[in-house]
């Protein structure tokens, strides 16, 4: 089922959904499975599987070179959405990005999920790679995700890239796009990123899954200046409970967000790890039911393969 009909049934209840990463390379599917049997019990209404492109490491080879090899560290996105969708019969939305992909290899990506009976993807720009200060599209490729949404929204319509129409599927892609309460931070300011965002949901994304943040009030902030842009489409918040003192510096530095100075404080002050977990899990579950109180349509939760607090969060305010 498309993304948008889950939320249109719940009919104003707060539904339940996470992210997982691919396993890395080599390592097995049932590391997946680990991470979502504990969450089932919430009855997650889909679960989203992120993409991660190639990167460029240096390999030393005989006589002392380095030769550039190209990496993918979590390859299998569209095979574990698959895996997913058989054993638990849950929706999966596949993470789809610009980054490395032509037009025409995104197309081809788009036919085998098709393919695949899915029906939802979450569509993204990603991000530069290391070895490059800014993204670069690949030649022939999607720039902005603005541009992927305008090419799935083609795929619906049952037109090829070359112009040839074919038949459109009977389930169109639901596509979600990503939104940032505190700002991109490639984007010159706030107004300016809200009106890219809302060029994507003109496009064709019919609901936003926002960055993490730990202050309700820059969602809540964010999401009354979608409307005053005219952005109407359902914002799903996206959380990560914080689970130790190292995170209040490596999360701001991954994902450009603030940790409000209360959530750092507790933290800090904490004595053990198990106690800096435990305040991460409360802030998560505080932060939980007043976005529940102020009718927010899903939490979304962004595990990164550890599902454990997520866990102690969904038992507290579901
Ligand atoms: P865009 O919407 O294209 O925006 C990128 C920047 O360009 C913004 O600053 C925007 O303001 C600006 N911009 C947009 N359109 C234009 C235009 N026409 N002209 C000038 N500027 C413009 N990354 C991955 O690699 N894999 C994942 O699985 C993944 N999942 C994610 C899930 C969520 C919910 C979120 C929030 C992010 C995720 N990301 C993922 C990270 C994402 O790829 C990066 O944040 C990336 O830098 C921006 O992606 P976007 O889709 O928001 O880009």
């Amino acid at each position: 089922m498309r993304v948008i009909e889950h939320l249109n049934k719940a009919k104003g209840k707060t539904l339940f959904s996470f992210e997982i990463l691919p396993p890395l390379k080599g390592k097995s599917i049932d590391s997946i499975y680990e991470s979502i049997d504990p969450l089932l019990e919430f009855n997650p209404n889909f679960i989203n599987v992120t993409y991660h492109r190639e990167e460029y490491i240096y390999k030393k080879r005989e006589g002392g070179y380095l030769e550039k090899v190209t990496i993918r560290k979590r390859p299998g996105t569209v095979g574990i959405c698959a895996g997913i969708i058989n054993k638990y019969k849950i929706d999966a939305v596949p993470h789809i990005i610009c980054g490395g992909f032509s037009r025409e290899e995104t197309e081809n990506a788009l036919l085998d999920l098709q393919y695949l009976g899915i029906d939802n993807v979450l569509a993204l720009r990603g991000d530069a790679i290391k070895t490059e200060t800014t993204f670069v599209p690949e030649p022939g490729g999607n720039k902005y995700a603005v541009e992927l949404v305008e090419q799935i929204i083609q795929i619906n319509k049952g037109e090829f890239l070359d112009g040839e129409k074919f038949e459109a599927s009977t389930h169109p892609f639901c596509i979600g796009v990503a939104g940032y309460p505190e700002k991109h931070f490639e984007a010159p300011n706030f107004k300016a990123d809200l009106n890219y965002l809302k060029a994507k949901v003109d496009a064709g994304a019919e609901y936003i899954v926002t960055q993490l943040f730990y202050d309700n009030s820059a969602y809540f902030r964010f999401v009354d200046a979608c409307k005053n842009e005219g952005i109407n489409v359902p914002i799903i918040p996206g959380l990560k409970p914080i689970v130790n003192k190292k995170q209040l510096t490596v999360l701001p530095k991954i994902f450009n967000i603030d940790i409000p100075f209360e959530l750092y404080e507790l933290m800090d002050a904490a004595q053990t790890d198990a106690q800096a977990k435990q305040i991460g899990i409360e802030w998560g579950i505080a932060q939980s039911k007043e976005l529940i109180a102020k009718g927010v349509p899903c939490l979304h939760f962004y595990t990164m393969g550890k599902s454990e607090a997520v866990k102690s969060i969904a038992k507290a305010v579901f």
